[in-house]
């Protein structure tokens, strides 16, 4: 089978990862409860930023965020070595910028996921996804964003919401652990 899989918050836990830097970086010590009940993706208001000093906040740490240890989620790892292992065909779909394509698809090798060059999907905008997963005609595909979701409820590709606080609005069939994926596609 066909798998598609968002990175940034499906497969690792890049927020989690950003919320902890923040803390140390603007030398706060916001809870991890506070993190778990955010209803945005973004977190600067957790820190009292605004969107812009957020933002600038973020592209300021981009390389320190996308390019460090920032864990997987549990479970992610192990599922994606063996639907490799099982011979189906594995595919990224990453809005990160174009300018990151490259050290993107490096870092997911280098920290074990199964890539080949040719089925990394990277640069496009949020609501181009949907051109991508149509065209791989994929069987599976996994996001977290509500804005890539949305664009995706008619679409003959199953699609899973990974299941977080901020995406609860969006209806439609959800994972809450990577060990689920067996399940679901028995
Ligand atoms: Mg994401």
């Amino acid at each position: 089978m066909r798998f598609g899989f968002d990175i940034d918050d499906t497969l690792i836990d890049l927020r989690g990862y950003a919320f902890q830097l923040y803390n140390k970086k603007l030398n706060q010590n916001v809870g991890l409860e506070v993190f778990q009940a955010m209803k945005t993706l973004q977190i600067h208001e957790a820190f009292g930023l605004d969107a812009k000093a957020g933002g600038e906040l973020w592209s300021s740490l981009m390389d320190e965020i996308y390019y460090s240890d920032c864990a997987a989620f549990d479970g992610a790892l192990d599922m994606l070595q063996e639907l490799d292992r099982e011979g189906h065909d594995i595919f990224y779909i990453t809005a990160r910028k174009p300018e990151h394509c490259e050290r993107t698809r490096k870092w997911l090798k280098d920290h074990g996921f199964p890539v080949r060059d040719e089925h990394f999907y990277c640069g496009m905008k949020d609501e181009e996804k949907i051109e991508t997963i149509l065209h791989l005609q994929l069987d599976y595909y996994f996001d977290d964003k509500p804005a890539v979701l949305e664009t995706l409820l008619g679409v003959p590709t199953k699609v899973y919401a990974y299941d977080n606080s901020y995406n609860q609005e969006v209806k439609i069939p959800r994972l809450k652990h990577w060990e689920e994926l067996k399940d679901l596609i028995k």
